[in-house]
């Protein structure tokens, strides 16, 4: 194997290389697996941390729309009092023109007008499913290398590390036992499933039916959800509220016990 560091070029010879390389990863394809990623699951984000904002910093703020960030949502997550990770997903193919960074400056130009902006960080989210090989003969593919990110959430820190933990052990054991074979290391991607991965697939059904609604359903859910009142408002009567006064709901829910 060829390396290039700071420290110039260098071959080694290795039993196991765990490609934990990001949402480019180029370790995955090297080894020969399936890490392509269709278009319309794949979501531009950009994000500042802003200072000197109104927020409750024991809450999370979401906000759903076309005009906001098609095929996404903006996110406000709290990291102090007045501090906060404000950022964006687009699904460019449904933008109408702009990047991800020009949806959020006009969010913020709205919602934040006149808040400090220090941190920026810009980058793609795979919204897809796990790939559907993470091993070969010598390799492990982790974290977003694997499309491991929670397709509706668009989360994916979490699942990097525990993906990271299960590959590290996996090799680990592989490399004590000198059997770095494909056949043993498939066992890796079945413990993936197990924890995470198979979730991940009623997600993703979850994701495409949502994705059938637009923003008038979503405005009147939200409506029927504020007509609860706020001490009776549990994720059970959320729920059960929803799908009474919007059946359009139901084949949405089914996906997640088909
Ligand atoms: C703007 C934005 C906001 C996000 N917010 C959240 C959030 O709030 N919560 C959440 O759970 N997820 C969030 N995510 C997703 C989250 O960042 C990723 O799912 C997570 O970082 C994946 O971890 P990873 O270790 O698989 O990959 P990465 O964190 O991308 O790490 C891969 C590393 O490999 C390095 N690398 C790649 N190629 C090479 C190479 N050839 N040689 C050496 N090094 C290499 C990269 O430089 C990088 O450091 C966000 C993503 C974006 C873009």
């Amino acid at each position: 194997m060829r390396l290039r560091g700071a420290l110039g070029d260098e071959s080694v010879r290795v039993r196991m290389v765990i490609g934990a390389d990001g949402v480019e990863a180029m370790v995955g394809r090297w080894a020969g697996l399936d890490t392509r990623v269709p278009a319309r699951d794949m979501e531009s984000c950009a994000q500042y941390v802003l200072r000197g904002i109104d927020i409750d910093p024991d809450a999370i703020y979401l906000q759903f729309g076309r005009a906001i960030a098609p095929g996404g949502y903006a996110w406000v997550f709290p990291r102090a009092p007045g501090i906060a990770n404000v950022g964006l997903g687009i699904v460019a193919l449904k933008a109408d023109g702009r990047n991800a960074r020009e949806y959020l400056d006009d969010w913020i130009a709205r919602r934040y007008p006149g808040a400090e902006q220090t941190g920026y960080t810009v980058g793609g989210v795979i919204t897809h499913t796990t790939i559907t090989q993470t091993y070969t003969d010598g390799v492990l593919v982790a974290g977003d290398a694997a499309h491991m990110i929670n397709p509706l959430s668009g989360g994916g820190i979490v699942n990097a590390m525990k993906a990271g933990r299960l590959a590290g052990r996996a090799a680990a054991a592989a490399v004590c036992a000198a059997d770095t074979s494909a056949r043993r290391l498939s066992a890796y991607h079945a413990e993936w499933m197990r924890l995470l991965g198979d979730d991940h697939l009623k997600y993703y059904r979850i994701k495409q039916a949502l994705e059938e609604l637009d923003d008038d359903f979503f405005n009147s859910l939200a409506r029927t959800v504020n007509a609860i009142p706020g001490d009776k408002r549990t994720l059970g009567r959320i729920f059960a509220h929803a799908l009474v006064r919007h059946p359009q709901l139901i084949p949405v829910a089914a996906k997640f016990f088909l």
